[in-house]
């Protein structure tokens, strides 16, 4: 653990509050920024005189910043459309985003050049373009356009092989390159040794000064911390016999900077090569811990005696890291939300590299004019060189080669346009180049001043951070966001992991032996629960939803040893009931705060209430032992009425905890009462019981019907039944898609919690074209999975819930051995249990199953382009509707999709689990469930019972309102 002395420091400023880094960071800034300004002006007026290369990347960005519509269409198609293997598909993507622009715009006229020349009259014309594919015919704008994206490949990238880059480099002289092999990170073992092939191959042909960079994504397929053994026994052997071949041949390399959830990792993978080599590494600015990086590695560049090159950048995955911190509610985000700090921050970590120059060789990756002139300025007399990317800065570098003796690298992707245009489109457009330095230099409506100010004159007194990107925790507007776990943590993963084994075995359970008695006790509370104010109901929810997130770790290793599940869903399930709580209370006081006075005639008061009905029996199932449990019981308890509980006969006590949880945060014991014990001896006579004044269950569909028939052969008054049952879901890709976004989320949607989620993936239908690449990498990425022990946090597939549902999956896999074309399956499990190792077969469209399969199984079927309507009537016909994925880039693909399916919850572009309370209100159709939705607006008032009341207020003193007008 070389990195152990760093990591309290780079703990406690991951995720520390944004004024106390700037706070810190403000005192590091130069003292005289007067000759900084001076020059970074007239370095910004120089840059914004020269007019970028015709057909250069810059102009490209100049012309169509991304905040234009043509720029993201253009872009669109970029990203796509090299990878589209039919014309058809390649014809509807650029029908549909050409047609989006208005390509009025005279800068037009040299990407319309690009065009073969035929388009050349698209910016006299805005809808030229749409005249010239009626006039040209689609193939001849196809083949133009792909030329056109091929010579915008050319400015990102400098060749597809490295020998022909390394003869481009030294054509460049007096710069010099970091060539970067990358494309996509590897999803599977293949993929790493192919790019491990690439960089060896890179060593061998680069010349010193000449240096390369390593992308360690690439070189790993699980390359995260929750991987950590493997990393370690995989991957520092991989690049240590890297960094071998580099010494030998004198060839430097830097290894790149990543998602934040990776830092910790690089940095132990760096440090333990930095004892052996000049390991290089780059370091992100916009981070809250790059000081604290740069410390680290002024500390380790003595220690090791090397010299280490650091590269310092701003950030590439701005967007995302906000994103992903937003999503897993984590207390702060790991980044600066406003841009002004990110620079502060570079600054700083500059000064900081430069004061060691002993330990580190600094490089400065930026395309920025002030934080060029501020380097100038405090790098004097110190050796460093600046870095920028092929394609961008040109104009800025030029100069500067011009008139000072400065070192210039270029960061020079190498790769096959194909594989590499689509990635640095997509950083682009994540990343919203629009608000860089590049695209503003090139806009004469931002004055030069403003461009290049003092980051420090552009904060807010005090400072506070980005008002449009508010913390995490405060995301919704009326209610708070729960608090997630960090699991890319390795010490809060310890610390759970801890505690999962040191718990004693979990305790014995009775079943519910006098129901009539409970039932009993449930209808005398009524009229006491049901009369509080909606405020106090809300309030108990709030205090209960503090409680769960309070008590995490305990109710994580509780799911985790009675319900199988990982620490992940574990983690996931607290935060959903929690949700759950607070957003029942918003709901509950919005609905049942106040009665919602109607309009009518003059001289009478008409007001709408709502009320609870009586006792409710909540009948939840094993999969999600806690948020459907607790998501049910909070909206009854809101809507006023009392409850009978019963989990599901696998998980009683992670509902008994809940209730304990429930009844401290103050629900009278009488007004929830857990009812344990399995359908037949408990859900059965519950349902039937008379008293019963609704019932809310989910489940399979099966026993939905059980109780829908029990209930229609009560006496007494008729009641609700909200049922959420199973689904056959599919996620539909056609070719434009992007197979590794498919991939990863599919293997997420079909086999996270081992497939037992009602919402996870049964079928996969690809289109034909993509389908080799896509079944490739499923395969591959099917054998990266861990299925074993849910206590071991490495594990990425836990059991089966019980041995008869184990069994029936083993059958339904046998029988698809011998009938259906296996694509992949992970190892086998690496415990004993009840486990099933996630798989997948092709199956034709008659073959695949109309039922729900709850397990990891993937059924995967190919289509046609023009069987699209086929595929879409057969899922149709199988009667469920519960969630549905499509992956396309055309819009109009998305739309027949959704047209023709009934479905409740549809996912483009994305997973299709994981639905969040408030955001993706969930729930099906058909035979999916009855809905109204969970975690929905609609769903508490399905709990309640309506009454008005009219009061003639004419009768006591007239029509008043009338007499006093
Ligand atoms: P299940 O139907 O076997 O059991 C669900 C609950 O019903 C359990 O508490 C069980 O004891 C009870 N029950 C069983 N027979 C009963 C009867 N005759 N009367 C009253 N109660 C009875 O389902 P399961 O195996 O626990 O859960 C898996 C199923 O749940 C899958 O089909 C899944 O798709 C579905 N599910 C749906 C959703 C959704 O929101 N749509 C969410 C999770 C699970």
């Amino acid at each position: 653990m070389i990195i152990a002395a760093a990591l309290p420091r780079l703990r406690r400023d991951h995720r520390l509050a944004e004024a106390e880094a700037v706070a810190r960071l403000k005192k590091l800034q130069p003292r005289e920024p007067g000759p900084i300004e001076a020059m970074a002006l007239e370095l910004a007026q120089r840059v914004r005189a020269t007019p970028p290369g015709p057909l250069s990347a810059e102009s490209f960005l100049r012309h169509y910043g991304l905040s234009t519509r043509e720029g993201v269409a253009l872009m669109c198609v970029a990203e796509a459309l090299l990878r589209i293997p039919d014309a058809a598909t390649q014809d509807a993507l650029l029908r549909e985003k050409l047609a989006l622009g208005q390509w009025s715009s005279a800068s037009a006229a040299d990407w319309a050049l690009l065009l073969t020349g035929k388009l050349m009259q698209w910016h006299d014309d805005p809808s030229a373009l749409k005249n010239a594919i009626a006039r040209l015919g689609e193939p001849v704008v196809r083949a133009a356009v792909r030329q056109a994206m091929r010579i915008l490949a050319e400015q990102f990238v400098l060749a597809e092989t490295i020998e022909e880059a390394v003869k481009r480099g030294a054509a460049r002289a007096p710069c010099v390159h970091s060539y970067d092999m990358l494309g996509e990170a590897a999803r599977t073992a293949a993929d790493a040794a192919r790019y491990m092939e690439l960089y060896a191959r890179a060593i061998r042909a680069v010349r010193p000064p000449d240096t390369i960079s390593i992308k360690l994504s690439a070189l790993h397929p699980r390359f995260e911390e929750l991987k950590r053994s493997r990393v370690m026994a995989e991957l520092l052997p991989r690049l240590r016999s890297l960094a071998e071949l580099a010494s030998q041949r004198g060839v430097g390399f830097t290894i790149d900077a990543e998602e934040s959830e990776r830092l910790e990792l690089t940095l132990e993978l760096h440090g333990a090569l930095a004892q052996e080599f000049p390991a290089g590494l780059a370091v992100q600015a916009y981070q809250k811990r790059a000081l604290a990086v740069c410390e680290w590695l002024v500390e380790l560049g003595h220690q090791s005696g090397r010299r280490l090159p650091i590269r310092l950048v701003k950030g590439a995955y701005w967007d995302g890291e906000i994103k992903r911190a937003q999503q897993l509610g984590m207390p702060d985000y790991p980044v600066f939300t406003r841009k002004a700090a990110t620079d502060l921050s570079y600054v700083a970590c500059a000064a900081k590299l430069l004061e060691a120059p002993d330990a580190i060789y600094p490089a400065f990756a930026t395309h920025n004019c002030r934080t060029v002139a501020t380097l100038l300025q405090i790098g004097q007399g110190r050796e460093f060189e600046f870095q920028k990317l092929v394609g961008m800065g040109d104009a800025l570098y030029d100069l500067l080669l011009a008139q000072q003796q400065v070192r210039v690298r270029q960061y020079a992707p190498v790769g096959s346009f194909t594989d590499l245009l689509p990635y640095l489109v997509r950083r682009m457009l994540e990343n919203g180049a629009n608000t860089s330095f590049v695209h503003q230099i090139a806009d004469p409506e931002v004055p030069l001043e403003a461009l290049v100010a003092d980051p420090l004159a552009q904060l807010p007194e005090p400072y506070a951070p980005d008002e449009r990107i508010p913390l995490p925790r405060n995301l919704y507007p009326d209610r708070l966001n729960s608090l997630g776990v960090d699991l890319a943590r390795r010490d809060i993963l310890d610390a759970l992991a801890q505690k999962i084994a040191s718990d004693p075995p979990l305790p014995a359970v009775s079943s519910a032996t006098d129901l009539p008695v409970l039932i009993g006790r449930a209808s005398a509370e009524f009229e006491s629960w049901s009369s509080v104010p909606a405020e106090h109901r809300a309030r108990r929810l709030d205090i209960a939803a503090e409680l769960l997130e309070g008590r995490m770790a305990e109710l994580v290793s509780l799911i985790v040893r009675e319900g199988g599940r990982t620490c992940a869903d574990a983690v996931a399930e607290v935060r959903e009931a929690a949700d759950f709580c607070r957003y029942y209370a918003v709901q509950c006081r919005k609905a049942f705060g106040a009665p919602k006075v109607l309009s009518g005639p003059a001289g009478e008061r008409n007001e709408l209430h709502l009320h609870g009905r009586g006792v409710f029996a909540c009948i939840s199932p094993w999969n999600f032992p806690l948020a459907i449990f607790a998501g049910q019981v909070a909206a009854a308890l809101a809507a006023g009425n009392t409850v009978i509980a019963k989990p599901a006969e696998q998980t009683p006590r992670t509902g008994a905890r809940a209730v304990e949880i429930l009844h401290e945060a103050g629900i009278p014991a009488d007004a929830l009462i857990l009812a344990v014990g399995d359908g037949e001896s408990v859900g059965a006579p519950l349902v039937a019981d008379a008293r019963i004044a609704g019932v809310a269950f989910t489940g399979s569909v099966e026993t939905a019907r059980l109780i829908n028939q029990s209930l229609a052969q009560r006496d007494g008054p008729i009641v609700p039944f909200i049922a959420e049952t199973g689904g056959v879901n599919a996620m539909l890709v056609d070719s434009s898609a992007l197979p590794e976004q498919v991939v990863d989320d599919s293997v997420i949607s079909a086999f996270q919690s081992a497939g037992q989620r009602c919402s996870a993936q049964r079928i996969l239908f690809v289109d034909e074209g993509a389908a080799p690449r896509v079944l490739d990498l499923l395969a591959g990425a099917l054998a990266e999975l861990k299925v074993g022990d849910p206590r071991e946090p490495d594990t990425d597939i836990g059991p089966i819930i019980d041995a008869p549902s184990q069994a029936a999956l083993a059958r339904h896999i046998a029988k698809l051995r011998k009938s259906a074309r296996l694509v992949g399956e992970a190892p086998a499990p690496t415990a004993k249990g009840t486990f099933i190792a996630p798989i997948a077969f092709q199956l034709a469209l008659a073959d695949l199953p109309r039922t729900e399969v709850f397990g990891p199984v993937l059924h995967v079927c190919t289509y046609k382009r023009a069987e699209l309507q086929t595929v879409l009537k057969w899922l149709r016909e199988t009667g469920y509707g519960l969630t549905l994925g499509i992956h396309s880039r055309i819009q109009s693909f998305v739309d027949e999709v959704i047209a023709a399916t009934r479905v409740g919850n549809t996912y483009v572009n994305r997973s299709m689990i994981g639905a969040v309370v408030g955001v993706q209100p969930f729930g099906g159709e058909g035979l999916s469930g009855t809905g109204p939705k969970a975690g929905g607006p609609h769903y508490i008032l399905r709990f309640a019972t309506e009454r008005t009341l009219t009061v003639n207020t004419a009768a006591v003193g007239g029509v008043t309102e009338l007499l006093t007008k």
